[in-house]
């Protein structure tokens, strides 16, 4: 059976271009990049190109780029940091709809005697600018806050955000997990001071990432160590997957555009074709402000790991904003931030798209998706009775 793979915001496949580039670092060239024999220095020499691919793709420069284990290391990395350089600082200001690799830490940090800030968001997952300012204090160390979200692909208002931070004298800590290959960033032109990234979501490997830390931000290191990294960063590195990552970033800046049309038009034709079909949904996240590839609709009255099983089926991978598997019958945290109602979240489905995807696989997706929904609904023991209205944006 052919896998129709809509779930990219999770993790995407690995272009053919970064495999090939990765492999003479996984076989024969496995050199201590530290080492100071050359056969070392090779391996020295790719972390330093993937390094200038990745300030390339942000329009940094590569002094200013850090490689880590993944996206979640590197928020940790960059809020834990902060703190570490401003020790009489014992304040954060955040979301409610960060990843967990942001809220789960906060929310430790909290038992550890900081407070947080955890600003709301409307019902399209839009935070207000004004609650932002007020939430700033002489007492917040940094300000952590997310490019676009991972479930909605809600892309926040960042540069606004960062002036209201700037003038604060406060760290921005921008997660753009999410935002990275998808959406062109510039970080010579923007007010973020530190940036977290991740190889995975753009077609690059597992287990890498990287901090853009602005020249002169104040952040000190996470994982201490030997001095790889020039000190930032402790730990030999990860050659293969550096050079992955890079090429992956290489790659990703070549097809921006390729992301922003072809791959947007992909996707807003399963929303038309979804919306045109199938009666009772609403879109999750802002109509307009939002990532490219990303679809997140509830589904009235059945439940989105119903349909999941059935699209599952037929080889078709997306994913739910419930975690009924994960054992907790909480919808997400994203979409109850929202205000969006238990029903209606737990009958939502994220498609994710990729450059990898093709519009018959839309239409394919769309048929599956009717014909999956209208079985679920003549079986479904929701009052269908009920009008199916929730503040997520009802289409025509
Ligand atoms: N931040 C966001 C917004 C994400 O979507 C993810 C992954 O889903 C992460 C952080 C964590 O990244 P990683 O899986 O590389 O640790």
């Amino acid at each position: 059976m052919e896998i129709i793979y809509l779930d990219n915001n999770a993790t995407t496949r690995i272009a053919p271009e970064v495999f090939e580039a990765m492999t003479p670092y996984l076989t024969n060239l496995y050199g201590n990049p530290s080492s100071m024999y050359s056969f070392g220095g090779r391996a020295g020499k790719a972390v330093s190109e993937a390094r200038s691919q990745v300030a390339g793709l942000l329009n940094a420069k590569e002094t200013e780029i850090v490689f880590t284990s993944g996206g979640t290391e590197s928020d940790n990395a960059a809020i834990l940091g902060v703190l570490d350089a401003n020790p009489k600082k014992t304040h954060i200001v955040t979301t409610r709809v960060e990843h967990p690799a942001v809220i789960s830490l906060t929310k430790r940090l909290e038992k550890r005697g900081y407070s947080v800030t955890y600003i709301g968001v409307d019902h399209q997952g839009m935070i207000d600018l004004d609650e932002l300012r007020e939430s700033i204090t002489e007492k917040t160390a940094v300000v952590s806050i997310m490019y676009a979200n991972n479930e909605t692909g809600t892309i926040f208002p960042v540069e606004k955000i960062g002036a209201i931070v700037k003038e604060s004298g406060t760290t921005f800590h921008c997660d753009a997990v999410q935002a990275v290959g998808k959406i062109p960033l510039d970080m010579e032109r923007s007010h973020i001071d530190i940036l977290s990234l991740s190889g995975h979501k753009l077609h690059g490997p597992k287990g890498v990432g990287a901090l853009y830390i602005r020249r002169g931000v104040r952040c000190r290191p996470f994982v201490v160590g030997g001095h790889q990294e020039k000190g930032r960063r402790g730990g030999t590195e990860n050659v293969a997957s550096i050079v992955g990552l890079g090429a992956a970033a290489g790659l990703a800046g070549q097809n921006i555009e390729l992301e922003n049309s072809t791959v947007r038009a992909m996707r807003d034709k399963l929303q038309e074709l979804l919306f045109k079909d199938v009666p009772y949904t609403l879109l999750n996240g802002h109509p307009e402000h939002r990532l490219p590839n990303t679809l997140n609709i509830s589904f009235g009255y059945i439940e989105g790991e119903a349909i999941l099983l059935l699209l599952d089926e037929h080889g078709i991978c997306a994913s739910s904003g419930s975690a009924c598997t994960s054992g907790s019958l909480e919808p997400s945290h994203v979409l109850r931030a929202m205000g969006i109602p238990y029903t209606a979240a737990h009958g939502s489905i994220r498609f994710s798209l990729s450059r990898y995807n093709t519009e018959d696989e839309m239409t394919t997706t769309a048929d599956l998706v009717i014909q999956v929904v209208k079985r679920l609904r003549e079986i479904s023991p929701f009052g269908k009775d009920k009008e199916f209205t929730a503040p997520g944006t009802a289409m025509e």
